[in-house]
């Protein structure tokens, strides 16, 4: 399964990019800005986000528990 992380040594923020649909619902709920909205298109077509900013993340796992295709992973 395809994983896309940033971050360096502080890889908190992974979005699993087959499963995700690009609802942004991830980018909405996030209090540190930590997703860029429209910034890939995964193999489905979708247009998804991407953890950017994940050193800027503090682990409040939101968008974990609000996407609905359980395509965000913290860590
Ligand atoms: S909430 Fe989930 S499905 Fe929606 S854009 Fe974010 S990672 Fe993708
Ligand atoms: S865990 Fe919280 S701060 Fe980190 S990316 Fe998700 S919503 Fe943003």
């Amino acid at each position: 399964m395809k994983l896309m992380s940033f971050g360096g040594d502080s890889l908190t923020v992974r979005i699993i990019e087959k499963l995700c649909k690009g609802c942004e619902i991830c980018v909405k709920v996030c209090p540190k800005n930590v997703f860029e909205a429209k910034a890939k298109v995964n193999e489905y077509g979708y247009v998804i986000p991407q953890p950017v900013r994940a050193d800027a993340c503090i682990k409040c796992k939101l968008c974990e528990m609000y996407c609905p295709d359980f395509a965000v992973e913290v860590e």
